[in-house]
């Protein structure tokens, strides 16, 4: 259910109509915008039905929200959500961000040497993850809390912004204290009780699309996040499985608008995990941009071969500065920056 108020309601009246809705036994969410304020009702809507909260001084309308996902839909936020990062950086705004590094962290000097690559081919974000779902428990596993600490040194050496996985509820305080920017990978994005605690983190979030999750079963997890008031997500599509074998997954470039018109919640797209191939990465990238994606992920590695995950799908820092350049034009194109 979604309060829609009229334009000059007063911080008293949205005050008070806050209150009646807490009386009730539900949640209120408000949702400031620059045309008009909006309040989200959560909880079970027959309980307002009892009470009509037209009553209240301020209120325009009372709307039921169709969707099942309430504060994720446009419906109770029609404008794009922008989120600032700790360095002023927005996610979301006209400007398109890039987020590259190696699929792992794999010591100090790799991803010093990777971080001051990305950045100088104008990537906002450094990635790396230093707890790593792998699909065997034989494979490396990341370096845990160490990963962490070169990844906010390289961080902060380069001005890059840090986004880092975060896999499990008990590690969220301490991937907290290094990230910037939580990732919900794609394995972990039907983990109720993760996206629980990072949605009462308040940390900036990076939600995954399962590898064969629909597009609102992401919308439902986004709404975990935004349910517990942590309204600065940005979901990304990573390619799903489909019957496609000539790539590691498929990107449904068709999630870019689909999600642009259901959510208000800025788009990702990582074409490194879209495709498993270096060689298509860039120009399903470009795809993404020109569909209207706020950003951009992707696996950089100055030495693929060597690579303890994700050598084959990882660009080589010259490609990376090359796939920036490519992207500067078409987002000129659709009104954007890079
Ligand atoms: C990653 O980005 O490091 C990753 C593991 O991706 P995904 O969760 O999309 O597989
Ligand atoms: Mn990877």
């Amino acid at each position: 259910m979604i309060i829609v108020l009229k334009t000059g309601a007063t911080p008293e009246q949205i005050n008070h109509i806050c209150e009646k809705v807490k009386e009730l036994g539900l949640t209120p969410q408000v949702s400031r915008g620059v045309e008009r304020t909006i309040i989200g009702v959560i909880g079970e809507e027959a309980k307002i039905r009892v009470q009509p909260l037209e009553v209240y001084p301020g209120v325009e309308r009372v709307m039921p929200i169709q969707k099942p996902y309430k504060l994720a839909s446009r419906e109770f936020r029609p404008e794009s959500t922008v989120f600032t990062m700790a360095n002023g950086v927005k996610v979301g705004g006209d400007q398109i961000v890039v987020m590259a590094g190696p699929c792992a962290v794999e010591g100090a000097d790799v991803l010093m040497r990777i971080a001051g690559e990305v950045k100088k081919a104008g990537a906002a974000f450094l990635r790396g993850g230093a707890f790593k779902p792998r699909t065997s428990p034989y494979s490396f596993q990341g370096l845990g809390e160490e990963g962490l600490k070169y990844l906010r040194e390289a961080g902060d050496r380069f001005g890059l912004l840090v986004v880092t996985e975060v896999m499990d509820t008990r590690t969220v305080e301490l991937v907290s204290k290094y990230a910037d920017m939580l990732q919900i990978g794609a394995r972990n994005m039907q983990n109720f009780d993760l996206l629980k605690e990072v949605g009462v983190s308040k940390k900036p979030v990076l939600l995954k699309r399962g590898l064969s999750s629909t597009i609102q079963e992401l919308l439902l997890s986004a709404e975990y996040l935004l349910s517990k008031g942590n309204f600065k997500v940005m979901l990304c599509e990573r390619g799903i499985r489909t019957f496609e074998t000539a790539t590691r997954n498929t990107v449904d470039i068709n999630a870019v608008p689909v999600l642009k018109e259901q959510t208000h919640l800025p788009v990702l797209v990582d074409p490194s995990h879209g495709t498993g191939k270096r060689e298509y990465v860039i120009a399903v990238a470009r795809a993404a941009v020109a569909a209207g994606a706020d950003g951009i992920m992707v696996e950089v590695h100055d030495n693929p071969e060597e690579a303890k995950s994700d050598g084959p799908q990882s660009l080589y820092p010259e490609q990376c500065a090359d796939l920036v350049r490519q992207l500067r034009p078409i987002a000129t194109a659709i009104g954007r920056s890079l």
